[in-house]
């Protein structure tokens, strides 16, 4: 049984979604111990644990230590299965964090899967839904797998009791992935969603962005969104290039200026802009696992982030892997994974 110290590295959440994932994918039990150690509350938060027992339904898991607060657990996978489910967090934690989990192994399953995940969709230091949609998924689908996401309902922190679908059509083998140039830069979107909040802060957000960046301001949208649960604000920038499309996004917090929620996602696109890489830190580390379960695959990011460090040292406990990150320059990376074993959903 493959052990795993949820202390090391960055001792995040992230450690125990990749390894319920790869353990999912390549039918791999694992015991881990010290979850969340290096976070203020260590051990399962309530979105922790729904992504445990909605790994553990999707691979007729057995299961020990699956309560709130606890920081060991073994989970041993007796066979995925593609089929419906439904999934939700029950409060705002994020439901874009639970797909993560089953995505993979849906992917290889032998039949197709429908999904319905509930909680958060556009919450902070997650995935928001627009980021999967318009940035993940269809790299994804480029190595294989067809993927259609639908939101129904915005969840935002704190509230959450947001919803969205997706259906899955597996593939047999994932294909390996080659991102090494962005080329041409095509579209560019600036959107602010505000529920319940007032159009201005939207407003003052989308302005900031094209104006520090010297956009048109003809590419901003300002949305009011009027079926969440609970107030929220989200700033999406999207940025459409020949060979994919990335999405950098702002968080509205109180007592945050809207300004301020513009200047933090305007610095992660300036950096993104100028190290002329086409995948961005978030794309980065979750790229990593598809990559290393399709055998193989290289990109070119920007320096990686200990998020990212520590998600590539879990995958290759999982996965026999020879990585190899290359400075190609003080801000550009080349990431290069070669795996001997790693496809077989054990369905
Ligand atoms: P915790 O222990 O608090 O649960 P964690 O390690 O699970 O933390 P994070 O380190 O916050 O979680 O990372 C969560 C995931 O969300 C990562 O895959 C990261 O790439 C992704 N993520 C965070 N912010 C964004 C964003 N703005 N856009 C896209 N993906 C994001």
């Amino acid at each position: 049984m493959i052990q795993i110290d949820g202390s090391r590295g960055e001792g995040g959440g992230q450690i125990l979604r990749s390894s319920l994932a790869l353990s999912l994918a390549t039918g791999q039990a694992f015991r881990i111990d010290g979850i969340r150690a290096g976070r203020k509350k260590p051990g399962l938060m309530r979105q922790h644990l729904t992504a445990v027992r909605a790994a553990a339904e999707v691979g007729r898991a057995e299961l020990e230590g699956d309560r709130i607060g606890s920081t060991r657990l073994r989970f041993a996978p007796r066979g995925c299965r593609g089929g419906d489910y439904a999934f939700a967090v029950g409060t705002a934690g994020s439901a874009t964090l639970v797909l993560q989990t089953v995505l993979p192994a849906l992917c290889l399953a032998s039949s197709p899967s429908s999904l319905v995940l509930e909680g958060g969709t556009h919450n902070p230091w997650s995935p928001p839904f627009d980021f999967l949609d318009r940035a993940f998924l269809p790299l994804v689908g480029r190595m294989g797998p067809r993927i259609r996401a639908r939101l129904i309902r915005h969840g935002f922190y704190p509230a959450g009791g947001g919803r969205f679908e997706l259906e899955i059509e597996p593939v047999e083998r994932i294909e390996p992935l080659v991102l090494c140039e962005r080329g041409e830069i095509r579209g560019r979107r600036v959107r602010a969603l505000c529920a319940g909040l007032p159009a201005q802060i939207g407003e003052r957000e989308t302005a900031r962005v094209v104006d520090k960046l010297g956009w048109d301001p003809a590419c901003v949208s300002v949305e009011e969104i009027r079926d969440s649960a609970g107030p929220g604000n989200i700033l999406l920038v999207e940025i459409e290039c020949t060979h994919l499309g990335e999405v950098f996004c702002g968080f509205g917090q109180r007592g945050v200026k809207a300004e301020a929620v513009a200047d933090a996602a305007v610095a992660e696109i300036r950096d993104w802009l100028a190290a002329g890489v086409p995948v961005g830190p978030h794309l980065a580390d979750q790229l990593m696992l598809p990559i290393a379960l399709a055998g193989s695959g290289r990109f070119r990011t920007l320096p990686l982030s200990r998020h990212s460090s520590t998600n590539l040292d879990v995958i290759g406990q999982f996965v026999e892997l020879d990585a190899r990150v290359e400075e190609i320059d003080h801000r550009v990376v080349e990431v290069e994974l070669r795996a001997d074993a790693g496809q077989g959903s054990g369905s």
